[in-house]
């Protein structure tokens, strides 16, 4: 692994401001999965080195709490500064672990600090309010104040992303944190808090375990200390840690899963709309919760653009994502190949038809090829999973009202796309799409200034904008007497 600095690369959990391994020593093997070879370990820790984690945070809590949001802000500033300097090697180990493009893995680092940048600001714009008092012997207060220990737990497809996305608001705010990255992507995640360490954030403010997710998250969600849980991942993984965290009432922001909808009308510039499809479906190779999922086409541009998006994925390149011009790499492990090539086969088996792709690349491992299908059916599996691979199966519409239904018809809410050039239909489908976030002639939504998140089953709670601190923070009422 050549990293101008290799002390970004750490093998080992952060706890109270040490680099320290399990308990019993054991450990976790990370692969590249590009080609199956292992980059190294992370400890393999749980319910013990958790507890130590939360009882760390715990004790660094006040004296976080207590500083200035402007100083916390400097810090986290500092922080972004480090990210920044060191992109080459950040970008170059999400590649390593993660699998996406290099240059896809700068745009999330660019990502990444953007969060970080943001919440350095919002970190000194945490407002109050005096309120008209009901009594002309009272004075009426509501303001913020930090929730205290956190726990954040986020997924592999964006390793880096997700953890400054959670950790940057928590800090802003005067919280702590305990952060357990995914097993298969714990690389960014600790050269993150590396650099956290170098830009000053003190021992215990932020922590890592690394390890076994059930336990961990076990331990996370069992433990009355922690106030506050933040977690990206699946669905049926959130609902377990909403299980869990019923027991003392902890708080919850949950990013789940997505089923997308992606509807061009017959009124769009089509051309724009497959670039937006492009950007939407196949950015980490189809492994995003905001991907398009399900594409609704006008029948009277169906075939036009169906051919013109076919040309489009033929010639889409694929391969190891340090090559040069790959834009898109491998899966991220088998399962993950197994379930695309499930629902391809699935949808294949009723009746769908095949114009480009459709079963592993020839490169092997965990590549898939740039797949596009049509006639797509409700009775299909395709059609209501979320598929989190390189696969775009097209759905022909006719009507305005019927598209809004078949996009509504899904439990998930997360981010809906369409393209129209007609005003009065941009605002009704805009309004009338049941989604967290809509983008509109746009297949690319997220950055720092939106509230990201979802609605029904995609989850709770809004991450970045200025909502974002928000959710790290209680209220609190003072009513003042006596006057
Ligand atoms: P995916 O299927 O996409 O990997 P998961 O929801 O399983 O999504 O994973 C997202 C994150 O949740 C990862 O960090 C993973 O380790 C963690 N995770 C998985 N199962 C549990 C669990 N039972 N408790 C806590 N965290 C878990």
């Amino acid at each position: 692994m050549q990293l101008r600095d290799p002390s970004l690369f750490r093998q080992q959990a952060y706890i109270g401001g040490e680099w320290c391994d399990a308990n019993t020593g054991a450990t976790l093997a990370v692969t590249n999965p590009a080609d199956g070879s292992v980059l190294g370990s992370v400890p393999d820790m749980g319910q013990a080195e958790t507890r130590e984690a939360i009882a760390a945070a715990e004790r660094a809590l006040p004296a976080w709490r207590a500083r200035t949001g402007k100083e916390r802000g400097t810090i986290l500033r500092r922080w972004q500064d480090l990210i920044e300097e060191n992109l080459e090697d950040l970008a170059l180990l999400m590649t390593l672990e993660q699998g996406k493009p290099l240059a896809e893995a700068r745009g999330e680092i660019r990502y990444a600090l953007s969060f970080v940048e943001w919440f350095s600001e919002e970190a000194k714009r945490v407002y109050g309010d005096v309120l008209p008092a009901t009594r002309g012997d009272q004075r009426l207060l509501a303001f913020r104040q930090p929730i205290g220990v956190c726990a954040a737990i986020t997924a592999w497809n964006f390793p880096s992303a997700l953890v400054t996305r959670k950790v940057s608001p928590a800090l802003a705010a005067g919280c702590t944190v305990v952060l357990k990255p995914a097993e298969l992507t714990p690389y960014s995640a600790l050269a993150l808090i590396e650099l956290a360490e170098r830009a000053g954030v003190p021992k215990g403010v932020f922590n890592i375990v690394t390890g076994n997710p059930v336990a961990i998250g076990g331990e996370l969600t069992a433990n009355p200390t922690v106030r506050k849980l933040t977690f990206t991942g699946s669905t049926a993984t959130g609902r377990l840690l909403m299980q869990q965290s019923a027991a003392n009432i902890k708080k919850l922001s949950l990013e789940l899963g997505g089923n997308a909808p992606f509807i061009v009308f017959d009124d769009a510039d089509l051309e724009q709309a497959i670039e937006g499809l492009m950007a939407s479906k196949f950015r980490n190779a189809g492994q995003t919760c905001v991907c398009a999922n399900r594409i609704y086409v006008h029948e009277a541009v169906f075939d036009d653009f169906a051919g013109r998006l076919a040309r489009r994925v033929a010639a889409f390149k694929v391969g190891n994502g340090l090559e040069a011009e790959v834009e898109q790499g491998p899966l991220i492990d088998g399962r993950a190949l197994q379930k695309v090539q499930r629902l391809v086969d699935d949808a294949v088996a009723k009746g769908a038809q095949v114009h480009v792709g459709g079963k592993p690349h020839a490169l092997g491992g965990t590549f898939f090829e740039p797949t596009l299908l049509s006639g797509i059916t409700a009775d299909m599996e395709i059609a209501h999973e979320e598929i989190f691979g390189p696969v775009l199966g097209l759905v022909k519409f006719s009507s305005e009202s019927e598209v809004i239904a078949m996009a509504n018809d899904s439990e998930t809410g997360l981010a809906a796309y369409f393209y129209s050039e007609n005003l009065a239909r941009v605002w009704r489908v805009m309004e009338a799409l049941e989604y967290g976030m809509v983008g509109v002639n746009t297949g690319m939504i997220s950055n720092e200034v939106g509230p990201f998140g979802g609605i029904k089953e995609s989850g709770l709670g809004r991450e970045g904008s200025k909502y974002g601190i928000e959710e790290f923070m209680e209220l609190k009422y003072a009513c003042l007497a006596g006057n």
